[in-house]
């Protein structure tokens, strides 16, 4: 998925739980993060390694589940992958999904598409329609104003 898409989720996952969205939104954000500018540069030959990588993510999660925002971390970052697997799927290339699980494994035909070409192949795409219906369950989440954060009285207070 798109990356505004992956902080969408992530912050209206936030609203609606008692989780910090701002962290949420941190590990959503991490995946796209570290592997673009790792495919930019050229020192991947694919944009989705290290930081979509399930091993990475199960390997430091120890660490993060330690600290109260690491939890949160890795609820964002897993929601990354989650919807990326889910994307791939959709968009009939289930095998594209293998990358999740780098370095142990790899896409038999990924895209390797930088940031720019991939939006051009995307868009259209059955995900890509997918991701423009929640754009806008999230715009009618705001119009209907968005209830009361769990835990918090009307007024907004913690209870
Ligand atoms: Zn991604």
């Amino acid at each position: 998925m798109l990356f505004p898409t992956h902080l969408l989720v992530a912050a209206v996952a936030g609203r609606a739980s008692r989780l910090s969205t701002l962290w949420l939104v941190v590990g959503a954000a991490v995946p796209d993060v570290v592997d673009k500018p790792l495919g930019l540069i050229g020192v991947m030959d694919i944009y989705q390694t290290v930081g979509h990588s399930v091993l990475l993510l199960g390997v430091l999660t120890p660490f993060l589940l330690s600290r109260r925002r690491g939890r949160m971390v890795v609820v964002g970052w897993g929601s990354h992958l989650a919807l990326d697997a889910l994307h791939m799927v959709v968009n009939g290339r289930p095998a594209d999904a293998l990358s999740l699980a780098w370095p142990l494994a790899t896409a038999p035909d990924p895209l390797g598409l930088p940031p720019g070409s991939f939006l051009e192949f995307y868009v259209g795409s059955p995900s890509f329609v997918l991701e423009l219906l929640l754009w806008l369950f999230a715009g009618l989440l705001l119009r209907r104003g968005l209830p009361p954060r769990p835990g918090t009285d009307v007024t907004g207070e913690q209870g």
